[in-house]
């Protein structure tokens, strides 16, 4: 599937908005999602959707539901330099396949970096699952910061 397709209403971030499967949560609003990646590129990697937008990818996107998104983006972001401090914030979003997309739900990704750590960012995820348990303790430390 690439950039033209039809929204599976069983994706993934569709299902995690729906309660069936669980998420490790930073923040939500009436219109936006946040949470943890189960498979994080930088201690902290977060991820934004919407919680309405049917968009698989940026060109598809309502403008309504990206300033949503990228709003949740920016206060989430802040919270995660008052939990982190990190010396920079990677935002990140990817539209295709060939382009790193794996999920065709439109997602914007929130990666802390520190000086010196490796800057790469690899697409179809980093292939290792985050500890449960120390993803719940890192949101809580972030979700303090609201
Ligand atoms: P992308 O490559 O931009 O489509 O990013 C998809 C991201 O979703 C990857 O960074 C994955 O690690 C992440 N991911 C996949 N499944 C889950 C899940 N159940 N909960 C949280 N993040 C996930």
């Amino acid at each position: 599937m690439s950039l033209d397709g039809t929204y599976d209403e069983a994706n993934i971030f569709a299902l995690i908005l729906q309660g069936k499967i669980p998420s490790t949560k930073l923040y939500e609003d009436e219109k936006t999602f946040a949470f943890l990646d189960i498979m994080p590129q930088t201690r902290g990697h977060a991820l934004v959707i919407s919680k309405w937008s049917k968009a698989r990818n940026l060109l598809e996107m309502e403008d309504e539901a990206l300033g949503e998104v990228m709003a949740t983006t920016k206060k989430v972001a802040t919270a995660i330099r008052k939990a982190l401090n990190p010396d920079g914030i990677q935002i990140a979003q990817f539209n295709g396949a060939p382009a790193g997309q794996t999920i065709f739900h439109l997602h914007v990704h929130i990666l802390p970096r520190w000086e010196g750590d490796p800057k790469g960012f690899t697409a179809h995820g980093a292939g290792a699952q985050a500890d449960k348990d120390a993803l719940a303790a890192l949101a809580e430390e972030i979700r303090a910061q609201f």
